[in-house]
Order: C-alpha cells, then structure tokens, then sequence
C-alpha cells in the first residue's frame, strides 16, 4: 500500500530532546548513520544529513590518496537542481551542451527545458565528486578512507558493519558502495538482470580537429563511436566494435579506439596522448527492494545500466537527494519510522524507468542491420521533430520531469527575497506564502515575490508536498 509522505511527519518535537538522544547514542558508541562508499552517491547523502545536525561515517574502501575512476562526464538538469538547493551548481566547472544526440539525427533538445539549467554539463565525474566532498566534509562528515566493508548484522536497534581493520555499529547503514556492492550481498539481495553491451572501448584523448557538434555520435555498420568534450581540453570517447568482442581485462591500443571511431565517424579527428583508457561491459540490474531493515542501498548498488543517456550518476545523486531528508527527519524526531519506507516507493520506480529508457537508447544505438537502422533514424527523426514528444523526452533524460505520485518538482519560485532554491539551501522544509503562518520548526517560511494561489509546502529534496496535510500546519 502506498504511504504519503506527509503522514508520517509528527507535530512539533522540541530538537534539544533529540540532540541530547543522540549524544547519549553517540556515548554509547552508537554512531547515526554509516554510509558505505564514498563515490558521488554517498557524499551528496552523508553532505545532507551532516547538513541536518545527523552524525555521519563514511567507511571508503580505497585509500585516501586513489581517487575514484572518472566514469560520468555528464550532470544533467534536475541534479544540477539539487546542487542549486545545496549551493553548489555554479560551481561546477564543465561545457553546457544544449542537446543531447543519440544517434544519426535523432536529437533530444534541451534548451526550452523550464529550467536555469537548460542544458547538459560535460564535466568529470571527479569535478562532481570534489565540490561533494569539500561539502560534506566542511559540514563535519568523517571519511574513513582504507576501510573495506566485509561483515553486516543488523537487529531491531541498530547494525554492526565490520571492515578488514575495524567495527562499526550505527541506527542506520546505507550501501552506496557500487555496482558490485559488498552490502547488497550482505543483506542477501539478489541482483537480477543481463548484459546489455560489451567490450566498450573508453578513452579520454586529446583531438587536433574540434567535433562541429557539442556531442558527437554515430553508428556505421559494426562500428559505433561517441565524442564529448570536457571543456578543458580533453574528449571523452566511447568505441563500440561489434566484431571484436573480448574481455574487459584485455589491452587495449589507442589504435584500436581511432580505427573504430573512423569506420563510426568517418574521422578519428587526429586523437591523441590518451590519459587513460579502458574496456568495460554493462549490465542492467536492479535490487527488488531498496530497503532491508536498517539497511539501505542507493545508486550503483540498487541499479545500474547502460551508460546511454548519461543517467547513472545523475540517478544516484537523487536517490541520495531524496533518501537524506528522510533519514534525518526520523532521527531528528520529526518524523516516525515509515517515512523511511517512502524512499522505496518513490525511487524504485524511478530506478526501474531509467533501466527501461537507457536499455530502449542503447538497443536502438545497436541496430545491426542496413534497413533497421533506417527505419530507426526515420522513426526517432521523425517522433523527434514533434514538440510535443521532444519535450517529453527531454523531461525524463534530464530529470526535470521526475515526480513521485502528486509530487511534483517545485519550480523555483521567485521570492521577495532571493528564489526558492536558494531559501532550500538550508535543508529544510521551505513553505511559501503570502501571509506569516505557524510553523514547526523544521520548517522556513517565505514570501513569493508574486501572490501565491495557496501556501506551497516543498520538501527539502525540491518536491512539492501535501498541504492539506494536517501534520504540516
Ligand atoms: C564508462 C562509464 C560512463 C558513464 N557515464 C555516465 C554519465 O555520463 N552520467 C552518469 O550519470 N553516469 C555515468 N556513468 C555511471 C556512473 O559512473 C555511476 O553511476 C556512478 O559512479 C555511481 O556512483 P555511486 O556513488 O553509486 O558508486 P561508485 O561511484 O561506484 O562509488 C562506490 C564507492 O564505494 C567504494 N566501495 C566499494 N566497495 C566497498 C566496500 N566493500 N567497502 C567500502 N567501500 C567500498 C568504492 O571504492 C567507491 O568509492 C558511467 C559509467 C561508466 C562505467
């Protein structure tokens, strides 16, 4: 049965009863919350919830010197949202692509998207990951860096982590450890799903010729090539060859990727002095349940898929967006336990579209024979080129589209003072309204600039709540 969100916020709790609660946990050796990996899933969570006054560990696997491998290159719209609500998205360096290409001419255009951010950032996934974790670490968030996760149990009051070195025990655990999550197996959740694609080629380069286009992309026969720019420099290129199918494992020439990328391209535009390359497969899989107990999963370790339509990252970092002001509502006392159980109504569902549509972009990407990819360019072209169905597609890659029942995103409202992202930065409720109201206090209360039909009530994630509502007044 589904559950509002709305029901499970209590009345008013003084915060001072909560605090002292949880140094009591804290002397008892109880921490609030482990996260487990600190990729960009996990330091947006653990950013959030340090940003609520909730005590939070990272346990990292990886030594604090090895940085993470740059897989994303691109953020798109509604996750640069989420970095507005949290003051960071201006300071995201990258190149703004106005659409997004997916193959021949079929085009997903994002610059009438009803957003600030009408576009899609080309910017590596580290670029993300430093302002992140300069983030959460600045709100006093403890990375535990050479701490591999290898042991969990969990009982009605709280779950017991143990790394290669050390013992952990907290209320709550979330798994934001990857693809191959070591929590997810703990837990015993399957991972069902295939392989959609192997043996891509990746390579970041350096071009003598610049791309006409922003993003370049083409499929020719057995051979698929992809092209996008970091901004700085460098080019991030995927190669895909149909005939040579072989471990992930096995070397890999830059030969090998400007061969490919002629026979897609027509022209391996002169690349050159590669940083770093690698071969890799895809798989699309999702955990049933995003919840067990005490125990949560997010991003790459809930779900992962194709990496067409940049969504993987982007996907994880609002999971963490959505799964972080719940986690500290419950903790903070302004919310009882079930709200926790709302995360997987709301982002399951979304996981499972995003499989849906970056399956449905990679298999038509694929298309082997003459006359299929014909069909499928006039198709896409065609379905494209209506305003209507280009403005739907743009929605769902970009993220601007996603709701969650009658929740739909709150735009940002202009306010006597500042926007409402800005007055979100706080990590609270925000509510609008052209009249002073009573409140609890977890929630702030602004005016719009322009009269507001009735009060609107948004969520710390940017989602516009039930008013009606009694618990909120
Ligand atoms: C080639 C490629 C291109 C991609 N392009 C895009 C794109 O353009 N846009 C996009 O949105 N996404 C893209 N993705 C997907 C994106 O990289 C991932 O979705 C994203 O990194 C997931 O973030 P995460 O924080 O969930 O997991 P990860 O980034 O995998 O982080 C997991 C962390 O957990 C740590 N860890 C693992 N096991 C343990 C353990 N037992 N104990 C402690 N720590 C542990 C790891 O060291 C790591 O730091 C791409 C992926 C690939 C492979």
């Amino acid at each position: 049965m589904s559950t509002s969100v709305g029901q499970h916020l209590l009345t008013f709790h003084p915060a001072g009863v909560y605090r002292e609660i949880q140094q009591a946990l804290t002397k008892e050796g109880i921490m609030n919350v482990v996260i487990v990996g600190a990729g960009p899933t996990g330091l947006m969570l653990a950013g959030d919830l340090a940003q609520a006054g909730i005590e939070v560990t990272i346990l990292e696997r990886r030594a604090s010197t090895e940085a993470n491998t740059t897989r994303a290159f691109g953020v798109h719209a509604r996750t640069l949202e989420q970095l507005d609500i949290r003051g960071l998205a201006d300071r995201l360096p990258g190149q703004k692509v106005s659409g997004v290409r997916l193959f021949a001419k079929a085009r997903i255009d994002l610059s009438s998207l009803p957003t600030r951010f009408n576009y899609l950032l080309i910017t590596p996934q580290y670029e993300v990951e430093k302002l992140l974790r300069e983030r959460a670490e600045r709100l006093g968030v403890k990375i535990e860096h050479g701490q591999e996760v290898i042991g969990l149990s969990q009982n009605a009051d709280s779950v017991t982590v143990k790394t290669t070195t050390s013992t952990w025990e907290a209320k709550y655990v979330v798994g934001t450890d990857g693809v191959r999550s070591k929590v997810r197996e703990l837990i015993g959740l399957p991972f069902p799903g295939k392989s959609v694609v192997k043996s891509i080629m990746l390579a970041d380069v350096r071009l003598d010729t610049r791309p006409q286009e922003a993003v370049t992309v083409n499929a020719v026969g057995d051979g698929f090539a992809f092209i996008a720019p970091f901004g700085d420099g460098w080019y991030r290129v995927f190669a895909w060859d149909r005939r040579k199918q072989v471990d992930d494992k096995a070397p890999l020439e830059l030969s090998e990727v400007r061969e490919v990328t002629k026979r897609a391209l027509g022209t391996d535009m002169g690349m050159h002095d590669p940083r770093w390359m690698s071969r890799f497969h895809s798989d699309e899989r999702q955990v049933p349940t995003y919840r067990k107990g005490r125990v949560f999963l997010a991003g790459d370790a809930a779900h992962c898929h194709s990496p067409a339509g940049g969504q993987g990252m982007n996907t994880g970092i609002q999971d963490a967006a959505n799964l972080g002001w719940k986690l500290a509502a419950v903790l903070n006392g302004h919310a009882d336990e079930q709200l926790l159980d709302t995360y997987q109504e709301e982002r399951h569902p979304v996981g499972r579209a995003v499989l849906r549509s970056s399956g449905a972009i990679i298999r038509l990407a694929m298309v082997k024979s003459k006359a299929g990819q014909a069909i499928r360019n006039a198709i896409c072209g065609f379905l494209l080129n209506k305003a209507k169905i280009s403005r739907k597609a743009a929605g769902q890659i970009s993220g601007i589209d996603i709701h969650y029942g009658g929740k739909t995103r709150a735009s940002d409202i202009e306010l006597e003072t500042g926007r409402l992202f800005e007055a979100l930065r706080g990590g609270r409720f925000v509510l609008v309204t052209n009249e002073a109201r009573d409140t609890p206090d977890f929630v702030t209360t602004v005016k719009p600039k322009n009269p507001v039909a009735q009060p609107i009530l948004v969520r710390p994630d940017g989602y516009v709540t039930d008013w009606d509502d009694a618990k909120y007044r």
